[in-house]
């Protein structure tokens, strides 16, 4: 009986790691994360930006109102420890409510890092999210993965499998 029942529990577990790189695959590509940062939640802006973000053909696959803490924003931005800007950047990213989602479409990473715009508001083309919403190069409405590889992990920190539709 505890022979079978080992069996069975390690089949269990191949049968979901089978599941999760099959997801995985059929993600990648196609996904990218987002965040509605602190600063645009509070100026009023999410329905603006959730209305631009489907207007640009973006499927919602996930979608929340949460605050990160401050070791979530630790964790999260990590690859910026060594920035001069990583203290200011922990303090404001939980410092209030974000809007965190997870967005499909071909190409999906590249062309939502176009409807964004660039880092800072002021080097923004005109009409993207970043230009209409940032309130400068920190506070800067929100964010948008740079790779496929990054948008799975950050689409994970944020939402377990059962949230991702
Ligand atoms: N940031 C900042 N000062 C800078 C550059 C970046 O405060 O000089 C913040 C800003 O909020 C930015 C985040 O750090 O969105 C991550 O920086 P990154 O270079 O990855 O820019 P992004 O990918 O968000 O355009
Ligand atoms: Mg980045």
């Amino acid at each position: 009986m505890a022979l079978l029942n080992r069996i069975s529990s390690a089949n269990i577990g191949i049968f979901f790691l089978i599941l999760q790189a099959n997801k995985t695959r059929y993600m990648s590509g196609k996904i990218t994360f987002t965040m509605i940062k602190p600063d645009a939640v509070a100026d009023g802006h999410i329905g603006a930006i959730l209305g631009k973000i489907a207007e640009a053909g973006f499927k919602f696959k996930a979608l929340k109102l949460t605050q990160l803490t401050e070791a979530d924003a630790k964790k999260f931005y990590k690859v910026h420890a060594a920035r001069p800007f990583y203290g200011e950047l922990v303090e404001f990213m939980s410092s209030g409510p974000i809007v965190a989602a997870v967005l499909e479409k071909d190409n999906a990473v590249e062309d939502f890092r176009t409807l964004i715009g660039a880092t800072n508001p002021a080097d923004a083309a005109e009409g993207t999210i970043r230009k209409m919403f940032a309130r400068s190069v920190g506070e800067n409405a929100v964010h948008g993965s740079d790779s496929d590889e990054n948008a799975l992990i950050e689409a994970q920190f944020h939402f377990s499998g059962r949230e991702i539709f």
